[in-house]
């Protein structure tokens, strides 16, 4: 068994020191050693827990006794073992975490979730693509080591000795307030560190990348997991919420995972059918028929080349071209002339076809007086 360290002097009380006294040097080592401002250091850590455990032996006056008689053996003989971890460390001091640091802190806190809007372009979201975003984030300050102090150590409230809290008298009746000074902290550096103003923290910004897949689009909501805010007594960090947003296209609209593209054609294309050539979403041109006799409205299919779907098995929507079709202007005398050689064949056509059919409907009645 190794040889453990005197209670009294992992404190740095005298043998004789009075609750508060011993109180008080645990408070200023906790705070000195709290794991929210030494992240990752494992001597602070064990500082921290040995703090915790020679508290609660010398706070307690029948182990303090015990203790005090046998020493670290006469503890373990009564069934104390100290501490496994942090959280065993907060369950067992709560109230007085919670005093320290305005309540609410008894064990490990999940970071805060953060949200923010990314705004992508038409094509970054039909082909995927990655962005930077700025995340803001609270990080413990690197000058003076998270203590807000420029000397770097943790000095306790003038005010209220470090309770955090001060006692006023209101009326008959004395009541505990938070202390104004600290804010109910129980630290007031007297030589606040320039970086952070004192407190302990610094605001800071985290690019991270975000992956944008292919087919997003507005209203979709990534998750990054644990790109939030820091978790708190070794908690696990919160996470980033990333709603996307995409841009309009110049000529290209959408509809679910369809690319939609309206385009003019003039009458001569719609009547006698050709090719036509489309722009693409990636950029490359394709050529599609127009059918013979295509009405304005008329909608030309190509599939494939809509937005991938999110999260399936490599099925895309497909590009919709809309023909709008445009009656020619500023015609020639030629022009017109062909016009209305053209127009008195559709006449004629006309009459033959009304013609046809009145002989139809002739003959049929004769059909049927034959019959009767
Ligand atoms: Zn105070
Ligand atoms: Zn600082």
């Amino acid at each position: 068994m190794s040889k453990k360290a005197d209670y009294y002097d992992i404190l740095g009380v005298d043998r004789n020191a009075d609750p508060t006294t011993i109180k008080k040097a645990y408070r200023s080592m906790a705070l000195k050693y709290h794991p929210d401002r030494n992240p990752g250091d494992a001597q602070a850590e064990e500082s921290f827990k040995q703090a915790a455990e020679a508290y609660e032996v010398l706070s307690d006056p029948e182990k303090r006794q015990l203790y005090d008689r046998y020493g670290h053996d006469g503890l373990s003989n009564s069934g104390f073992q100290g501490f496994s971890g942090f959280s065993d460390i907060f369950s067992s001091f709560g109230d007085i975490f919670g005093d320290f640091f305005g309540g609410a802190r008894n064990g490990p806190k999940k970071g805060r979730d953060l949200g923010l809007e990314l705004v992508v372009d038409y094509v970054e979201a039909y082909t995927g693509s990655e962005a930077k975003v700025k995340v803001p984030r609270q990080e413990p300050c690197e000058a003076c080591a998270g203590t807000g102090s420029k000397s770097k150590i943790v000095q306790l409230c003038p005010k209220c000795q470090g309770e955090g809290q001060v006692l006023q008298n209101m009326g008959f009746i004395r009541m505990a307030t938070t202390c104004p000074q600290c804010r109910g902290t129980g630290e007031y550096p007297s030589d606040p560190c320039p970086s952070c103003g004192g407190r302990k923290t610094i605001n800071t910004q985290r690019e991270i990348t975000v992956r944008i897949p292919a087919g997003v689009n507005t209203g979709a909501r990534m998750r990054i997991k644990g790109e939030g805010g820091t978790g708190e007594l070794g908690g696990p960090p919160g996470d980033l919420y990333v709603d996307i947003v995409v841009k309009h296209h110049e000529i290209f609209g959408r509809e679910r995972n369809h690319v939609l593209y309206e385009t003019k054609i003039d009458m001569v294309l719609a009547s006698l059918g050709g090719d036509l050539e489309v722009p693409t979403v990636t950029g490359e041109k394709r050529l599609v028929k127009v059918p013979e006799g295509a009405q304005n409205g008329k909608l030309i299919r190509i599939p494939g080349l809509g937005f991938p779907s999110l999260g399936s098995s490599g099925s895309r929507g497909d590009l919709i071209v809309a023909l709008s079709v445009t009656t020619p202007r500023n015609l020639t005398e030629r022009q017109k002339e062909l016009l209305e050689e053209f127009a008195a064949i559709e006449e004629e056509k006309k009459n033959e076809s009304s013609l046809k059919g009145w002989t139809r409907k002739i003959s049929d009645k004769v059909k049927k007086a034959l019959h009767n």
